[in-house]
């Protein structure tokens, strides 16, 4: 096939072990996962999970052992940062259970659903769509996808964020308000998974603004560590 103009290249995220990449479908994100995010957000309680995406090209992927950069993006003075569990899909379907949800997981990575907060905030008020604030360009890092036999206990790591060195974020995947399982069944209700989705299931307490020159470093035990700068 040929086209009128050129075609973008595939997006894609390298995988741990591999010289293949997997390639990037869509991106789903998960709001309010955490019961501490969702209180200093302002709400409390377990609400059913909700959804937002984010455009595929949005996707800086970090090699292993690799500084990521990203530009400090336009229209914002509160770019924060949310640490956040990536969930890779490697086969589609809908109406899945939590149960055979596993059967579905490529594997996992560490992500980052950067937010210019100020614009999500004025599009909350305005009840207009967060695009505007959660998928602008290169709002999702994200580091080396690891295959799912060998990730470890990913429903019980540690996940944390640092920002020079310091602590911003730190808690456990076990504490999601809907598990991994969960949000799998509730996301294949409203929408059918394909093979290359992701998902970013949410984020814990301790969302803060960084700055040009700022080096987040993210983490979830037993995946590859990401970092990245914001230039
Ligand atoms: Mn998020």
């Amino acid at each position: 096939m040929s086209f009128v103009i050129t075609p973008s290249e595939r997006v894609s995220v390298p995988v741990v072990g591999s010289a293949d990449r997997f390639p990037v479908n869509r991106i789903y994100c998960v709001g309010r996962n955490y019961e501490e995010h969702a209180k200093e957000m302002g709400f409390t309680g377990r609400e059913p999970p909700f959804f937002f995406l984010k455009p595929t090209d949005a996707i800086v992927a970090v090699e292993a052992g690799t500084m990521g950069s990203i530009p400090y993006p336009p229209l914002t003075n509160n770019l924060h940062h949310e640490i956040e569990l990536v969930v890779a899909i490697g086969t589609g379907g809908k109406n899945i259970k939590a149960a055979d949800a596993h059967k579905h997981i490529y594997g996992y990575a560490v992500g980052m659903d950067m937010t210019r907060r100020d614009l999500q905030t004025e599009a909350k008020k305005q009840g207009r769509p967060w695009c505007i604030g959660k998928g602008y360009d290169h709002s999702a890092p994200i580091g080396p996808i690891t295959p799912a036999a060998q990730a470890g206990d990913v429903a019980n790591a540690e996940i944390s964020l640092q920002v020079g060195g310091k602590d911003r974020q730190r808690s456990n995947v076990s504490k999601l308000i809907w598990n991994i399982g969960e949000t799998i069944e509730h996301l294949t209700q409203a929408w059918e998974l394909q093979p290359g989705d992701l998902i970013y299931t949410g984020t814990p307490e301790g969302v803060a603004a960084v700055v040009s020159g700022d080096t987040m470093v993210g983490s979830v035990n037993g995946l590859v560590e990401l970092r990245v700068k914001v230039a």
